[in-house]
């Protein structure tokens, strides 16, 4: 059957952590390989567990359904970590990278993004583990944490103005100190002075990132290309490990990637010693931007950014992309990588 991909399920564990690997195959498989259906081969599933693929996919605007019905029998195949193999007419399908070991998801949010979707550390810490993943870097928007939504969200947030009764700082310590052991870092935001939300805390033991999330509205194109390197400049001042998502905020903005910027954040980003994120939330990666970058020496880093739990190791993506680009090969020397002895914000760039 054309466009319908079949999962096999061998004693189907609703309460743990299945439902969002089922989740995940399903964002693959619609964005990645166009099925409509994915069928798994088990009893009905719980009205919540329903619920909660129906509006992941839904708020994703996916056109994949997941059902359950008799499926093509995948001999002796089972679902389990870290290969996940879903059959499709065209073969099998893996979500794991069993051919790289030893990654690090360094951008992952916590229930405090006002876009968390259903993020919760310790559950992303298990998705993580089975998608075979070693490390893990918590990263909350910095900027969220110091602007209530609406000013946020609205682009309102100056640094200058943050409001004490507004600051959630805390309230990342607490949940930092209340949570497993792992990274815990920050994404930071710079707002439109180009200053940064900065936070410093001895807890603060992961990587930072920067991101720029917005750009003045009022300015034309040319005036928001310009826009993007000032905030870029400030964050790389700042000290940072890594910036997010180099490009998304002009596709967000429904503008064109400005191409002519490559080199320069290229450039930036070399002299800096920060990677360049690999990322794929509500995004994709520009290859002649990565190319570039590693001509010029520069390096990439894997992060899923994680708002819902089915996206916490969920690196194929990244992976498939650097397979395509002939990349694949030279990870061990262009991905940016943990290693034990960064166990201290202190030793940040700065
Ligand atoms: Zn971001
Ligand atoms: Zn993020």
């Amino acid at each position: 059957m054309p466009n319908i991909a079949a999962l096999h399920l061998e004693r189907p564990d609703w309460n743990g952590v299945l439902p969002f690997f089922i989740l995940r195959a399903a964002h693959y498989l619609e964005e990645f390989h166009g099925m409509a259906e994915l069928t798994l081969d088990c009893a009905e599933v719980p009205a919540a567990v329903q619920t909660l693929w129906d509006n992941s996919l839904g708020l994703m605007k996916r056109k994949i359904s997941i059902r359950c019905g008799v499926t093509p029998k995948p001999e002796h195949q089972v679902f389990r970590a870290p290969d996940f193999l879903m059959y499709t007419p065209s073969g099998s399908l893996s979500l794991g990278i069993p051919e790289f070991p030893d990654l690090t998801d360094f951008h992952l949010h916590t229930r405090l993004a006002y876009c968390s979707e259903n993020m919760d550390v310790a559950a992303a810490l298990q998705m993580e583990r089975l998608s075979g993943v070693s490390h893990v870097n918590f990263a909350e928007h910095s900027g969220q944490l110091y602007a209530p939504g609406e000013i946020y969200w609205s682009n309102r947030f100056l640094w200058k103005d943050r409001l004490p009764f507004a600051d959630r700082t805390p309230q990342y310590e607490e949940l930092i100190r209340r949570s497993p052991a792992a990274l815990y870092g920050l994404e930071l935001d710079v707002d439109a002075d180009a200053a940064v939300a900065d936070f410093r805390s001895p807890l603060l033991n992961g990587y930072r990132i920067g991101a720029v999330h917005f750009l003045g509205k009022d300015l034309d194109f040319a005036g928001k290309k310009a826009d993007f390197l000032r905030r870029l400049d400030a964050l790389l001042s700042g000290g940072i490990d890594i910036l997010a998502h180099p490009f998304r905020v002009f596709r967000k903005g429904g503008l064109p990637v400005p191409e002519d910027l490559f080199r320069p954040v290229a450039e930036r980003l070399t002299a800096a010693k920060v990677a360049a994120e690999i990322n794929f939330h509500t995004n994709r990666p520009h290859p002649e931007f990565v190319e570039l970058l590693l001509k010029k020496g520069g390096m990439i880093s894997f992060g899923t950014d994680s708002h819902n739990l089915y996206e916490a190791g969920y690196l194929r993506p990244h992976y498939e992309f650097c397979r395509e680009l002939g990349i694949a090969g030279r990870l061990d020397e262009i991905l940016f990588r943990h290693t034990s002895e960064r166990t201290d914000v202190s030793k940040s760039k700065r």
